[in-house]
């Protein structure tokens, strides 16, 4: 029996989808509909029969758009034939429209989503469990016990590099070649301001003499990565430099990633690599704390008005921005220690 997921919201939510894929994978075959960006990520991943990209932003905006990527979900399936379920694991109206346009008789999702009127199906969305689980959950029969954090080998997302990432990342820490120090990865961005941590130079600093540092993210957080090399000179700015399936094999590659509450955080559940994730104005009972073995959680424990956003708003609005500010170097240093030398 063939499936569909449609999953077109954040790339953390993309790879907290893969379990559900590998899920479904076992009982057939399975398409995802996503984004240019998550389709990227997926890409290699051997439980897929197709990819269907929606770029509902750009080229397929509009109902047009819609219409036209419902087409190619409904009449471009191989062997196995049109997907006969769909799992709405990003739960927009959109997305719902979407499985309904392309012919698609049993439609799953959660049932506080936007979407859920035009569920057949709709599973209850457990607030307290990690967001790999929930979504997961969509497979599982009504009645099934759901799966507890002791099973977490069958909730660890998955992401596949390939021989164009892993040659892509040889190349890149080439500089750092014949020195047998552990690496440790820093991602210091976000898309929102009060989710970035602000000491990452002054833990490199502090870490340097004992590790190899490679600060990792998007182009944009070149400014971020200037400071964390200015403060110690030995790491090496990958920002902009790789693919995001490339960031994940460099992350593979890591003793331990030192991240905020962003998608390098996901990118190394996926990797296995011992993960100090830093939350500040979230927290990691929203269920998007680090999966990996061996991880651990850098955070605030005394702040009343913690968490104070689904996000990270644009800035503190108690303007101290204490939950960050008061998160030492000191003590993400000692942490990033015990995850880089903790069992893989
Ligand atoms: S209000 Fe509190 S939790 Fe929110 S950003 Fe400010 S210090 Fe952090």
């Amino acid at each position: 029996m063939s499936a569909v997921v449609i999953q077109t919201s954040f790339l953390g939510d993309v790879v907290l989808t893969t379990p559900l894929i590998a899920e479904l994978a076992a009982r057939g075959p399975v398409d995802v509909v996503t984004t240019p960006a998550g389709a990227a990520l997926l890409a290699n991943h051997p439980s897929l029969r197709r990819l269907v990209i929606y770029d509902k932003r750009g080229a397929a905006r509009g109902v047009r758009g819609l219409y036209r990527t419902a087409r190619e979900v409904a009449e471009g399936a191989g062997a196995g034939g049109s997907p006969r379920t769909a799992y709405l694991a990003q739960g927009s109206l959109r997305s719902a429209t979407l499985a309904v346009l392309a012919g698609i008789p049993e439609r799953v999702g959660f049932a506080s989503s936007a979407g859920r009127r035009l569920y057949t199906r709709r599973v209850p969305y457990h607030a307290e469990w990690h967001h790999a689980e929930r979504v997961w959950s969509l497979a599982l029969p009504s009645d099934a016990r759901p799966a507890t954090r002791a099973e977490a080998g069958v909730l660890r997302p998955r992401l596949y590099p390939g021989a164009a990432e892993r040659d892509a990342v040889t190349a890149l820490l080439a500089p750092l070649a014949g020195d047998r120090r552990p690496l440790v990865a820093l991602a210091p961005g976000s898309v929102w301001a009060t989710k970035r941590w602000p000491a990452y130079p002054a833990l490199a600093a502090a870490l340097a003499p004992n590790f190899r540092l490679v600060v990792i993210g998007a182009g944009g957080d070149s400014e971020l990565a200037s400071a964390i090399v200015a403060a110690a000179p030995g790491a090496l700015d990958a920002t902009g430099r790789l693919s995001l399936l490339g960031s994940a094999e460099l992350i593979g590659r890591a003793a331990c990633l030192v991240t905020n509450d962003s998608a390098p955080q996901h990118l190394a559940s996926a990797m296995g690599t011992p993960t100090v994730a830093i939350f500040g104005p979230t927290v990691p009972a929203f269920g998007f704390g680090p999966l990996a073995p061996g991880s651990l959680i850098a955070e605030h424990d005394a702040m009343p008005c913690r968490p104070c956003d689904r996000h990270g708003p644009v800035t503190c609005p108690l303007g101290h921005f204490k939950c960050m500010r008061e998160v030492t170097p000191v003590t993400v240093a000692g942490l990033a220690r015990r995850a880089a030398t903790s069992p893989r």
